[in-house]
C-alpha cells in the first residue's frame, strides 16, 4: 500500500474512517478484560494469560501449537527463517505483503528470495505453480516454500476458495516444499466463506492471524504450526526480541477479540458491499467487487487521482488510503457504521462532482 498519510494540521477530524482496519481502537469491554488478565513471565513460558491464547489458537486451527508475537510482520518473517536457510527461494504471489510491504525482510532476515507469481486477484492458480517450480538442479536456488494471502489484500479482499488452498498445499507438498499462509485477514475469509477455519487451512504447515486488523486489538498477532515448527520459531522470537514479559494484558485482548469480534465481521462485510453498490452509482467511479472488509475502486474515469481523490475526502472528513496511481482503497471496520458508509459515499459524490473536468 502507498498510503496517504492522515495529516491533522488544518484539517477537520476524521469521522469516517476507511482508511486502514488497523485504525480500530479496543472497545470498554476488551480494556475491561485486558485490566483483569492474569499475568507472569512470558519468556518464561509462565503468562497464563498468554498460554491460553496459544492453546486456543493452536486448537482452533487444528495445529499441535502456537506462538505469540508483536505483530504479524513478525510472524511473516519468523515463519521464513523458521522454513527456509538463506539462498533459498519463496514462491508467492507478487503483490504479496511479504514482497511489497515488510522491508524487504525475507532477504534481510532470512536471507531467502521471493519470486512474485501473477494472477487476479491476489491469488495464483495451480498452472502459475507448477510453471514456477524448477527441476532441482545445483545452479538454482532451492525451492523451499509456498506463500499465499488469506485473504488476498491488494487482491481485493478476495477469499481463496479451500479447493484451490488444497490443490496449491498438494502441489507445493509433493514437490518437497513448506506451505505458509499469511492470515492478516483470516477470519474475514472464514466468515465470508462459512468454511470452518481448520478446513481452510488444512494443507498449511504454518499460518498466523492478526489481531489488529478487523478484530480490533491494538496489537498481537499468533503464529500456528507444528510442535517441531513453533520450537525454532521462539528461538526467532527471542533473537528478534519478541519475546515479552507480562505479556497476558494483550493476549487478554486477543481472548476478547476471539470471543466477541469474530461473527460481527459480517456486518464489515455488508457495509462494503453496500459501498460498492453506492460507489457504482457515482459518475466515473469503478469499484472492484467487494467479497469481504476491503473495497477497491478506480478514479481514473473521473480525472482525478487516488490521491487527489483520498486528499479532497478528506478535507470532508472522510480518510481513504491510496494504492496505485487511481486506485483507492476503503476498509470497513468495527469503527464504521452502515450510517457512516452514507457519509462516505455522500462525500465522494460530492468530490466527484467538484472535480475540474
Ligand atoms: C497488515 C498485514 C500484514 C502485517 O501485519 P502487521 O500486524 O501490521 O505487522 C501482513 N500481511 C497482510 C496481508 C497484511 O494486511
Amino acid at each position: 500500500m502507498d498510503y496517504t498519510p492522515i495529516p491533522a494540521a488544518g484539517l477537520p477530524p476524521v469521522r469516517v474512517n476507511l482508511y486502514s482496519d488497523t485504525q480500530t481502537k479496543p472497545t470498554p469491554a476488551m480494556k475491561a478484560a485486558m485490566m483483569d488478565a492474569e499475568v507472569g513471565d512470558e519468556q518464561m513460558g509462565l503468562d497464563p494469560t498468554t498460554n491460553a491464547l496459544q492453546d486456543r489458537m493452536a486448537a482452533l486451527m487444528g495445529k499441535q501449537a502456537a506462538l505469540f508475537l508483536p505483530s504479524g510482520t513478525m510472524c511473516n518473517q519468523i515463519a521464513i527463517a523458521t522454513h527456509c536457510r538463506p539462498g533459498d527461494e519463496v514462491l508467492a504471489h507478487e503483490t504479496a505483503h511479504i514482497l511489497t510491504s515488510e522491508g524487504g525482510g525475507c532477504a534481510a532476515i532470512a536471507g531467502a528470495q521471493i519470486t512474485g507469481l501473477k494472477g487476479a486477484r491476489g491469488q495464483y492458480d495451480a498452472a502459475t505453480l507448477r510453471a514456477a517450480i524448477r527441476a532441482k538442479n545445483r545452479n538454482a536456488p532451492p525451492q523451499t516454500l509456498v506463500e499465499v494471502e488469506q485473504t488476498a489484500n491488494s487482491g481485493g479482499g478476495a477469499v481463496w476458495s479451500v479447493e484451490r488452498l488444497n490443490e496449491i498445499a498438494a502441489i507445493a507438498h509433493e514437490n518437497g516444499m513448506a506451505t505458509h499462509m499469511d492470515g492478516a485477514r483470516l477470519m474475514n475469509a472464514v466468515v465470508a466463506s462459512g468454511v470452518a477455519v481448520a478446513d481452510m487451512v488444512a494443507g498449511f504447515d504454518s499460518l498466523w492471524l492478526d489481531f489488529t486488523k478487523g478484530l480490533g486489538t491494538g496489537v498481537g498477532a499468533v503464529l500456528v504450526g507444528s510442535r517441531e515448527f513453533i520450537g525454532t520459531a521462539w528461538r526467532w522470537k527471542q533473537r528478534m526480541g519478541g519475546a515479552m514479559r507480562q505479556s497476558g494484558m494483550l493476549a487478554a485482548g486477543c481472548l476478547h477479540a476471539l470471543d466477541h469480534h469474530i461473527d460481527r465481521l459480517a456486518e464489515d462485510h455488508a457495509n462494503a458491499a453496500g459501498l460498492v453498490r453506492g460507489l457504482a452509482q457515482v459518475e466515473g467511479i469503478v469499484p472492484e467487487p467487494a467479497e469481504t472488509n476491503l473495497v477497491f475502486f478506480s478514479t481514473e474515469a473521473t480525472g482525478l487521482t487516488a490521491a487527489a481523490f483520498a486528499n479532497a475526502a478528506r478535507q470532508h472528513g472522510v480518510a481513504f488510503s491510496t494504492n496505485g496511481r487511481y486506485r483507492v482503497r476503503a476498509c470497513l471496520h468495527l469503527g464504521v457504521t452502515a450510517a457512516d458508509v452514507e457519509t462516505a459515499l455522500q462525500v465522494s459524490r460530492q468530490v466527484v462532482a467538484s472535480a475540474p473536468r
